[in-house]
């Protein structure tokens, strides 16, 4: 048995391709294309690169990104400042500020600065709580890209029994949340439960996010079961070569899991097209 590939670029690009012919369908109507703003502070390497990936995906898509890069030494209150502009600014529908911030900035209240309806992100107390409620609201991206790779990959999680492993406010509880309200039955299991790979074997649906390179081996799968890897971690391989692999053991797993998400490739693509897909949807809501 070889473990059937749900494909998350493929994914992306399909739903980036919808939401493209969304855009060009509303704009004349509106007047205005979509606008998402990035706030980026200092120069981490890594940010800068995804900001660029998240600007060049707006432009592909006929949205605007106003994008603003500060220096390290911008102050909460410049920061603060120039979020209250972004909520009130008419043309601006998502806004978000890139982690990780320099040192003495506190990114936990620039996040509670934002406007809950522009927040593209989907992790403003306001939406989260809206989505314990069960109450429509803007989803935290990795965890809605989460439940699109299921849903597309047809795998219905009513009746299942679902293990997160991880419980983060960025991935880990958003998405049991989010597999809760499709009917499944969650655990969420984390650093001090006992015997993981026993609990990981209950799972119908496994979704692992830890940020530990390739923790989850085939002791921890139930044959057949859908294996869903959030872990993006940077290693080097034998030949002193850095890669990119997950939480999960892959190429051990294909033999052992019925489904399975790669690293790259798989949940990481549908983060950025959940941000795009947020950002249109507070777009037609404002303009509805
Ligand atoms: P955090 O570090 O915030 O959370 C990790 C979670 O894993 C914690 O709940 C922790 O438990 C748990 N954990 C750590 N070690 C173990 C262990 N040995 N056994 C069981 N549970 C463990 O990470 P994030 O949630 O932010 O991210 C998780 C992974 O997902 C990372 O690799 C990150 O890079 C990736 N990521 C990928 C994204 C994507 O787009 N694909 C987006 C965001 C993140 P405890 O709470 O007890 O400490």
């Amino acid at each position: 048995m070889t473990a059937r590939l749900l494909d998350g670029k493929a994914l992306a690009e399909k739903i980036q391709d919808r939401l493209k012919v969304e855009i060009a369908e509303l704009q004349p109507d509106r007047g205005r294309a979509p606008g998402l703003a990035v706030l980026m502070v200092g120069d981490n390497p890594a940010s800068a690169a995804y900001v660029r990936n998240k600007e060049r995906a707006c432009e592909r898509l006929g949205m605007v990104s106003f994008g603003q890069h500060l220096p390290a030494t911008a102050t909460q209150a410049e920061l603060t400042a120039i979020i209250h502009q972004l909520n009130a600014d008419p043309n601006v529908d998502g806004i978000l500020v890139q982690l990780p911030l320099p040192e003495g900035l506190d990114g936990n209240a620039l996040l509670l600065e934002i406007d809950p309806d522009k927040d593209a992100d989907g992790l403003h107390p306001a939406n989260l709580g809206r989505l314990v409620r069960g109450e429509p609201c803007l989803r935290s991206c990795t965890p809605a890209g989460v439940m699109e790779i299921l849903r597309d990959g047809g795998i219905d999680p009513a009746g299942k029994k679902a293990v997160v492993v991880g419980r983060s406010i960025l991935v880990g509880k958003p998405i049991a949340l989010m597999l809760l309200e499709a009917n499944a039955t969650v655990t969420i299991a984390h650093s001090r439960t006992p015997d993981l790979a026993a609990v990981c074997r209950e799972a119908d649906i496994l979704v692992a996010a830890v940020g530990r390179p390739l923790m989850i081996g085939p002791d921890y799968i139930k044959p057949g079961a859908t294996v869903i890897d959030v872990g993006i971690n940077r290693i080097t391989d034998q030949t002193g070569k850095g890669k990119l692999v997950g939480d999960v053991d892959f190429d051990r797993l294909l033999d052992v899991a019925g489904a399975i998400t790669p690293v790259p490739g798989g949940v990481g693509p549908m983060t950025v097209t959940m941000l795009l897909a947020n950002t249109v949807e507070s777009y037609r809501r404002r303009l509805a």
